[in-house]
């Protein structure tokens, strides 16, 4: 158990310019653990709380971690190197999160209380592609005959089912005279 486990008071963390540091396995944080292949993997993280210049209570974040993931496409592993340096900012209420730049993420934090491994957690989900898939065709295994993106619609279409949308009005119209 280290200090990601452990609840602080993000507010008094902020006057402390409280520095927490270390690594956290995957396992340990629910949420992201069915999303990736190997849940012993490590993350490192680092949550520096600090203040602006304009008096902000903010938090300077730095994920990075390898994970592998299960492409949706051939279902072989993807691994994905991950590199998050999120700003959050603390607020006790939604107005004061119309007040900030765009740059930073807005935490609501309505009591004193704060997981850190919470924080490191909702990054990873965030991060994290809701359906990984190989980006380079080379790096996908899904068998070549799968593949019908090269396929024209011509190649699709049955022969002797062309559609002629006007002769076959023009025959209605001689049907009908
Ligand atoms: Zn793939």
């Amino acid at each position: 158990m280290s200090w990601l486990h452990k609840i602080v008071d993000p507010w008094k963390a902020v006057t402390q310019e409280l520095c927490l540091r270390g690594t956290v396995e995957i396992s340990f944080l629910p949420r992201v653990k069915d999303l990736v292949v190997e849940s012993a993997a490590k993350i490192d993280c680092e949550l520096v709380f600090y203040c602006d210049p304009r008096h902000r209570n903010l938090i300077r974040g730095q994920i990075s971690g390898n994970v592998q993931l299960t492409c949706q496409r051939c279902l072989e592993p993807i691994s994905m190197e991950l590199v998050l340096k999120p700003t959050l900012a603390l607020i006790r209420d939604y107005a004061e999160m119309e007040q900030l730049p765009d740059a930073y993420e807005p935490l609501l934090v309505t009591n004193s209380q704060l997981r850190p491994l919470d924080i490191i957690e909702d990054e990873l989900i965030l991060a994290l592609p809701t359906i990984p898939m190989h980006t380079q065709d080379a790096s996908c295994s899904i068998p070549k005959s799968l593949k019908t993106d090269k396929l024209t619609n011509q190649e699709f279409r049955p022969s002797g089912c062309i559609e002629r949308p006007f002769q076959v009005l023009e025959q209605m119209k001689h049907k009908l005279s």
